[in-house]
């Protein structure tokens, strides 16, 4: 898997959540090999008091996970949440990862009425808005894999 520093015309809205690859977008995790647990951001601070945290090594999640649940949400995130329009309704949801941690995010780019808890959703980018230089501005989300 090679990581793909930069794509022409888009930018992360908040930077170190994920990264594009040449086998899809991935989700930007921690693994402590010392107690075996995943974190996300890879940055959390959050972890078990008695553990030496000496081997924390940056990870990216699988592109694929099963949707552990989720919720239709018809009104807007509040600020600091921004897109160009109203995306509503839109769809809330946990993935969970092979790798054992589960992420939440939107749901996007799927028929919201064909959702179902277990079904396999893939990450991408999702486009938010345009920034002053007329980069799209993306998130992850998660849409139903085809
Ligand atoms: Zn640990």
């Amino acid at each position: 898997m090679q990581v793909i520093d930069k794509v022409e015309g888009k930018v992360p809205r908040l930077p170190d959540l994920f990264s594009w690859t040449d086998e899809g977008v991935r989700i930007r995790s921690a693994k402590c090999h010392d107690c075996d647990t995943y974190f996300f951001p890879e940055y959390h601070a959050q972890h078990r008091p008695d553990c030496p945290r000496e081997n924390v090594e940056k990870v990216l999640l699988a592109n694929k996970g099963k949707l552990a649940t989720f919720t239709i949400q018809h009104y807007m995130c509040p600020p600091p949440f921004k897109t160009t329009g109203d995306i509503t309704p839109y769809g809330l949801g946990l993935v969970e990862f092979p790798e054992g941690i589960s992420v939440a995010g939107l749901i996007m780019e799927t028929d919201l009425d064909s959702l179902k808890i277990g079904q396999e959703v893939e990450t991408f980018d999702y486009v938010l808005y345009k920034d002053e230089d007329g980069n799209d501005v993306v998130t992850w989300a998660f849409r139903a894999v085809k």
